[in-house]
């Protein structure tokens, strides 16, 4: 009598889904969960189904088929009930959905079904016959009813909620209500029609093709989960107020391990590594970008083991090849205007992060999403701001001869003002412009302000020998540069002699034959060089003065915390014939040590803050003989 074909053939194509669903790693997003909870009761309901025809035999006690059919009309309540659950969880990655939302959606769901059972044992829904395994008592509709209902709410969300919910969602939300109702009103109609699981596999099919696709929130290279993921992962985290811990993962020198070990070795030394991650019962691993993996958390134990682990990887079986990792680790304080780009942004310059500590720990507060916010704002304005040129004007800070008893010479420092931010520090913006690669626009514009001021004739005026200009390494990867320098040179006829290009001490020590050559070519031309920031860096004198320096900064730092280094420094200097001279010099006290050690030439705020070019006669003359 009753024909359960219908049902095997959908079970089969469950079947599929549900292999297919397994097998490939999902990306554990809340929907998708939900979806794998809804692909359970579908099947579950149809074996049911299946089990209390099979079981309605003499040779089976009377309860059990009677129990599978309860259980099956209890799942085709809960059914529809996650279809709604499984809606706000898709709305979840774009508002705030609270557990008090999840609940309201079940509670027809859970009424329904509490009534079903109660009316149970009185033969209200369905009852016990002798001929008969059951018969349909005078509530037998409620479970018509709880689905009309729940079907009814989730039209109602779809169409409030229906500009946030993908399109592609929607339609088949449409689709898959109309075909069950379809397939329960004929159920409804001919009982022994058994089309409900017909309609209940083919809306699921077509969910499925809906979900993520795990595919493209795979890394392919390593298999962790990629930007994207981490994309959809944080805002659905940002958005359920969860609290959360990062622990970053940075790897060094990337690029020397696909030169030293070639790219196939390091790809593998990159997998190793994720899976080195992942096994450590950490399920959340992804790769934020080439070099960096990320794993999240909402414990803070366990971030503090997983910041413990080894800053060294190496494949066991192989000890040639290794990784050193920079880990650091985040933990989110009430940041209530956090968002996703704001925290990516962090992770990816948390250099710019105040108050950060050697242990590379990072607390993510309103202050530092205030910090990023203003760079994010300060990336997105400089760039149109560097082209047109507007804002910037240069300062100028004299250097005192304490041998000739005048000032000698001024350091030319880039000032950028915008009527919104105020007043931008060059250490705000200098960072800034390098990573997006708008250091070598910016120096050409430097050098044309400061070659027009020369031929302006302020520093023949002063009596000064030569203007400093700081140049970012990144210029000298400028394929233009020596020519653009040649072209001012004879549109301000200024005389090379007289510039002195400041680099600094670190961005020298990754020394190419690209900035080599460069250098070799301008000091050919009659430019000269100073090594800015000397004594913050790690190389080894010998090897920097391989470069064509013939001046040296000693750093601020250097005076302020070692004065042992300062002068060994000095003195190692003077025999090398290079000239020195000391920045950051604040105090009468500051300049005699300075003094005292043999260097000859003095700057810092004693002497003069940087001024603009016309005050700069001012700020010599008011200075007292020193
Ligand atoms: P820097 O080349 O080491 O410049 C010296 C910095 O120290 C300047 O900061 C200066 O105002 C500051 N300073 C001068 N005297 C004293 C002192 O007595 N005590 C202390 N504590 N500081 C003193 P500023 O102007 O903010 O520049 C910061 C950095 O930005 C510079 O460091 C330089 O690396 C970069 N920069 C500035 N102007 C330019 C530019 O035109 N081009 C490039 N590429 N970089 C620039
Ligand atoms: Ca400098
Ligand atoms: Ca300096």
């Amino acid at each position: 009598m009753f024909n359960y074909n219908y049902e095997i053939a959908s079970l089969l194509f469950l079947g599929i889904v549900a292999w297919r669903f397994t097998k490939f790693r999902q990306f554990p997003l809340l929907s998708n969960r939900v979806f794998g909870i809804i692909l359970f009761f579908a099947t579950a309901d149809i074996l049911c189904d299946i089990a209390s025809i099979v079981t309605m035999r003499p040779e089976f006690p009377v309860c059990v088929s009677f129990t599978f059919n309860t259980l099956y009309y209890i799942l085709q309540l809960l059914i529809p009930c996650a279809l709604i659950v499984y809606m706000l969880a898709l709305l979840s990655n774009t508002r705030k959905i609270t557990s008090m939302h999840y609940i309201k959606a079940m509670l027809p769901s859970f009424i329904f079904t509490a009534v079903m059972l109660i009316g149970l044992p009185m033969g209200y829904v369905f009852s016990i016959s002798s001929d008969y395994v059951y018969s349909r008592g005078p509530l037998s509709g409620i479970t018509y009813v709880g689905f009309s209902v729940n079907i009814l709410i989730s039209l109602v969300l779809l169409y409030y909620f229906r500009k946030e919910i993908p399109a592609a969602v929607r339609n088949s939300y449409i689709f898959l209500t109309v075909i069950s109702v379809a397939c329960v009103f004929i159920q409804y109609l001919n009982h022994s029609l058994l089309v409900t699981s017909i309609g209940l596999t083919a809306s699921i099919t077509i969910m499925y093709f809906n979900i993520q696709d795990p595919n493209r929130m795979l890394d392919s290279t390593t298999d962790a989960f990629n930007h994207s993921a981490f994309r959809i992962f944080l805002d659905s985290c940002i958005n359920g107020n969860k609290h959360i811990n990062i622990a970053s993962f940075h790897i060094n020198d990337l690029r020397r391990a696909n030169t030293l070990y070639g790219n196939k070795n390091t790809d593998r030394l990159l997998k190793n590594y994720s899976q080195f991650l992942s096994s450590r019962n950490n399920p959340w691993v992804f790769r934020l970008s080439g070099a960096r993996f990320v794993i999240i958390t909402g414990s803070d134990d366990e971030i503090d083991r997983i910041s413990q682990y080894p800053a060294v990887f190496s494949i066991t079986t192989d000890t040639g090849s290794l990784l050193t990792v920079d880990i650091s680790r985040y933990i989110i304080k009430s940041a209530e205007k956090l968002n996703t780009n704001i925290l990516l942004n962090i992770i990816e310059s948390t250099s710019i992060i105040s108050g950060s500590n050697n242990d590379r720990f990072f607390e993510i507060n309103e202050k530092t999403v205030k910090q990023v916010e203003r760079k994010i704002r300060i990336e997105s304005i400089l760039k149109d701001s560097v082209e047109t040129g507007t804002g910037f004007s240069m300062n100028y800070q004299p250097l005192y001869s304490a041998e000739k008893e005048r000032f000698v010479s001024a350091e030319s420092l880039l000032r950028f003002f915008h009527p919104e931010l105020g007043t931008i520090h060059p250490d705000e913006f200098i960072p800034v412009a390098e990573a997006k690669g708008l250091a070598p626009r910016l120096d050409e514009m430097v050098i044309g302000l400061v070659f027009k001021e020369i031929s302006a004739g302020t520093f023949d005026a002063l009596g000064f020998d030569y203007v400093q200009i700081n140049l970012s390494v990144e210029s000298f990867a400028n394929e233009n540069i020596i020519s653009y320098i040649r072209q001012m040179l004879r549109k301000y006829s200024v005389s090379p002699d007289f510039i002195v290009f400041e680099i600094t001490e670190t961005a020298t020590s990754c020394s190419s034959d690209v900035i080599r050559n460069k250098m070799l070519m301008l000091r050919k031309m009659g430019f000269r060089f100073a090594m800015d920031d000397f004594g913050t860096g790690y190389s080894s004198i010998a090897r920097q003065l391989t470069l064509p320096f013939s001046i040296v900064k000693l750093d601020k730092s250097l005076l302020s915390s070692s004065r042992d280094i300062f002068s060994e420094l000095v003195r190692v200097l003077s025999r090398l014939g290079v000239t020195i001279i000391a920045e950051g010099v604040e105090n009468e006290e500051e300049a005699e040590f300075v003094k005292d050690t043999g260097v000859r030439i003095l700057q810092g705020y004693y002497y003069s803050c940087p001024v603009p070019a016309d005050s700069l006669r001012q700020s010599v003359e008011k200075t007292p003989e020193r």
